[in-house]
């Protein structure tokens, strides 16, 4: 840090005159310099790591560096309200934010500050956005899914509560409609969301909590918002400050889903603010302790024991990568940090296979331990049943001569991969994927035109749920198929056919 030699002088005649009163002169420093939303303060000796500043004018700021000399702090107000020379307070607390239940239904800042005008949160606690993450002692094995209301993604890659599972992909891939489709199908399932929207545009989150207000899920969402027009360091606390408020509702003992969107942006925002700190850059001009960064906050997500109360954090972090490029720097670090990943790819969202998940690519490490045993038993040959098409799928463009064998994996193929897809914004039960996925195993969908595939599903789930609704209750309760269950619904499924193609002159 250049200091000019009149500068010192004057910091010398501050600290004589202040010499009496010792203990408070450590408590009181002086701003250096200042610029780009970060400070350089002089005179603070004790102050901590993340500590909160009070500035004049109300701005806050948080220690960032804890140099020989100075502190460098980052700003999370404007830093047009503050000049050389300024007094800077400790406050000896760390950032803290608003957290409970009046937070539910809201869209606050990074610091817990309304953006709904809907007036001020209510609350009675606070939570510092830091903290150490649960040990092992006090973890539990993921054991209950959380349904994702979504075809592809509950049979194959499937997610338990308290698992850390990674949205990658290209921009407008889909990504955020998978999370926002999750937070839709926690309707009545007592799982509460914390969507985190990290550098979006103010417009894109309006659209997003319009959908979630349409969809009546604003009793259970909280959505913080730090928009691509705030200040680096706003948008770095975010995802904390989103985890501190999900953590005070695991520690009661419930189940909560957060949405990171996006830990690019937020990479980014940190990469600006460690070079305005002057930390020296690494890879990709990223500071050595980017991982540390994202590994301290999804390691808070977990699923407690229940001498802990058996509360829960799923995170659903979301990275966007360029041309498909995960062995980047950033998505590499979050893949490995994560318990699995749900890979998206453009070209098969421009094919118009939506939702656009590569199967082969996408993995849930811990998931399947907490799948219903129905699903897995429709579901468990899914993703070698699809490698198997998209093998073959590339012999088949070369000739025209195939055996029968292998007409009839393209054939197959073609109908999974056609049942697979779903527009956004609506999930179905577990239960009617279960059925779904079902009809495709037994083949009874493989002699339909592909067109037909999803209209056939559609009122085949309706028509199962009055004329084999037993069947159907005796699945939602028993949640697995015995050689009775699984006859009986066969059975219904052929005479649905029967109706279907009657109906339509077949
Ligand atoms: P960005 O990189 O801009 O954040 P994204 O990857 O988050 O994009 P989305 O915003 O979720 O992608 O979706 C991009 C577009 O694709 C949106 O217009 C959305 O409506 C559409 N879309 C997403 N999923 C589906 C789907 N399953 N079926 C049909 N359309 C979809
Ligand atoms: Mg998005």
């Amino acid at each position: 840090m250049n200091i000019n030699p009149g500068e010192i002088s004057a910091l010398i005649k501050e600290q004589i005159k202040n010499f009496s009163g010792e203990i408070e002169s450590n408590d009181v420093g002086t701003v250096i310099s200042v610029g780009d939303g970060v400070a350089t303060v002089y005179g603070l000796e004790n102050a901590m790591l993340s500590e909160l500043l009070i500035f004049p004018n109300d701005v806050y700021g948080m220690v960032m560096n804890l140099n020989r000399d100075d502190v460098g702090v980052v700003l999370l107000g404007r830093d047009t309200l503050i000049k050389e020379g300024d007094t800077v307070k400790r406050t000896h607390k760390v950032v803290e934010v608003p957290v409970g239940d009046g937070l539910i239904g809201r869209v606050v800042t990074s610091l817990g500050q309304p953006l709904d005008g809907l007036g001020p949160i209510s609350y009675a606690k606070t939570r510092p956005i830091e903290r150490i993450a649960p040990g092992v002692m006090t973890r539990k094995s993921v054991d209950t899914p959380l349904e994702t209301g979504i075809k592809s993604i509950d049979s194959m890659i499937p997610i338990g509560r308290g698992q850390r599972e990674l949205i990658i992909g290209d921009r407008q891939t889909g990504k955020t409609s998978i999370a926002i489709d999750t937070i839709i199908n926690q309707k009545g399932k007592g799982v509460k969301c914390v969507y985190v929207a990290i550098g979006q545009k103010n417009s894109s989150v309006a659209s997003i909590v319009g959908r979630l207000k349409e969809k009546g899920c604003m009793d259970y969402v909280t959505v913080v918002n730090a928009n691509a027009s705030e200040s680096a360091p706003l948008l770095y606390i975010a995802p904390f400050s989103g985890m501190a408020i999900a953590e005070e509702w695991m520690e009661k003992g419930e189940d909560v889903l957060i949405v990171f969107d996006d830990l690019s942006k937020h990479a980014v925002s940190y990469r600006a603010l460690s070079l305005l700190l002057k930390r020296s850059p690494g890879r990709e001009a990223y500071p050595g302790d980017i991982f540390y960064l994202h590994s301290r906050l999804l390691e808070r997500a977990c699923k407690l024991s229940p001498k802990y109360g058996g509360g829960s954090i799923t995170a659903l972090p979301i990275i966007e990568t360029q041309a498909g490029d995960i062995s980047a720097y950033i998505p590499t670090n979050v893949i490995s940090i994560t318990d699995g990943q749900i890979f998206l790819v453009t070209d098969l969202f421009t094919e118009g296979q939506r939702p656009a998940v590569d199967s082969g690519f996408s993995v849930s490490r811990v998931g399947s331990s907490a799948q219903i045993k129905a699903m897995k038993q429709v579901a468990s040959s899914l993703k070698i049943e699809l490698a198997n098409y998209r093998e073959n799928l590339s012999f088949a463009q070369f000739g025209s001569d195939l055996d029968s064998e292998t007409k009839k994996i393209l054939t197959h193929g073609a109908i999974v991969t056609e049942a697979l897809k779903q527009p956004n914004f609506s999930p179905i039960p577990m239960i009617e994927e279960v059925v779904i996925l079902f009809a495709l195993k037994y083949g009874y969908l493989d002699d339909l035109e592909i067109e037909e595939v999803n209209p056939f599903l559609d009122e085949m789930w309706e028509w199962l749920n009055t004329s084999k609704k037993d069947a159907i209750d005796k699945l939602s309760e028993n949640k697995k198929f015995d050689d009775g269950l699984s006859d009986e619904l066969k059975e219904g499924i052929a005479q649905f056919k029967k109706v279907y193609l009657a109906k339509r002159g077949k």
